[in-house]
């Protein structure tokens, strides 16, 4: 009987000890397992055309060793905050709730309904990074849920600067996930619009920026192990965007890396359309994390080679 007591004392212990110490999470299964790191670069208001008419050399590059389209649709509210928010939470604005591109005079922060695709690496023990080129930004930092966040104080920075911190944070930690985002392209349209020459010189020289990313990835040591997705929240026309207007809403879509097809349009495969909601689906299928019920997106599978 005073065995009996004693077995069940340590069983009860040892229950309480599992209660109360942090959740075993297991580690995520990545499916293609050379893939170790991610990094998202948006490039504010690109239009695929006026990339396409660009001389672009590192773009050129990334069509050449990866899959692309640039027939990619971002969130019909096509205006920074709710586009960027929808490309990385994976659901419609609607669900996410930031449907306003503001800096809101509100006493308490807001912050999406559904977690970044930073906060879900994070939980899964991934070290994460974002660094944005608008202060608007901050609504997409809950405190806590990104290792590593450089937001420009400015309302709107610079490529330049973005491109600097970036460099700097991918040399320190290698994250496994980075999210960055250029402004300067953005700034051009509203200035002197789309289609502009001033702009057409904005994309020119962003493909420079962009260059930097891949040469801060090689002096990591890390090139040969990241999926590069390179993307836009929106387009534009005139000195501006939004609305349902197609000129806004095309986005372009190109992914490199491991496992990734080479030289592949896939405009190819004819009922696939890629949605800004997809790029947080396929990030977190690269990463082994779950595709959560409540996603809009879904990963681009047909992206990649067969996985083995
Ligand atoms: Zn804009």
């Amino acid at each position: 009987m005073k065995r009996l007591l004693v077995a069940l004392i340590l069983c009860a212990s040892v229950a309480l000890g599992f209660a109360q110490s942090p959740v075993l999470v297991s580690k995520p299964v990545r499916p293609i397992p050379a893939v170790e790191h991610i990094v998202i670069i948006s490039i504010d208001g690109l239009r695929p055309d006026r990339a396409l008419i660009a001389n672009m050399p590192t773009l050129r590059t990334m069509l050449r060793d990866g899959a692309y389209t640039f027939w990619a649709k971002t969130t019909a509210v096509s205006i920074t905050l709710p586009s960027h928010t929808s490309m990385i939470t994976g659901v419609i604005p609607r669900k996410h709730g930031i449907e306003w591109n503001v800096d809101l005079p509100l006493s308490q922060p807001v912050y999406p309904k559904v977690p970044t695709l930073m906060e879900m690496a994070g939980k899964a023990g991934y070290v994460t990074a974002m660094i944005a080129g608008k202060d608007k930004f901050e609504f997409l930092n809950k405190p806590g849920t990104i290792t590593h966040v450089y937001i420009s104080p400015k309302a709107t920075g610079t490529n330049d600067e973005v491109a600097t911190e970036a460099e700097k944070i991918i040399a320190a930690d290698r994250p496994a996930v980075t999210f960055v985002h250029f402004p300067d392209v953005d700034v051009a349209g509203h200035a002197k619009g789309w289609g502009s020459r001033e702009q057409l010189a904005a994309i020119e020289k962003t493909d420079t920026h962009l260059a930097r990313i891949f040469a801060a990835l090689d002096a990591a040591g890390i090139r040969g192990s990241t999926v590069v997705l390179l993307t836009a929240d929106h387009g534009g026309a005139g000195l501006t965007h939004g609305a349902d207007d197609p000129r806004s809403r095309h986005i372009p879509w190109i992914i490199v890396g491991p496992g990734v097809r080479k030289n592949f349009d896939l405009t190819q495969i004819e009922a696939l359309e890629v949605r800004t909601e997809d790029t947080c689906a396929t990030a977190c299928w690269l990463l082994g994390l779950p595709q959560m019920p409540y996603f809009d997106g879904h990963p681009v599978l047909t992206a990649f080679d067969p996985v083995q």
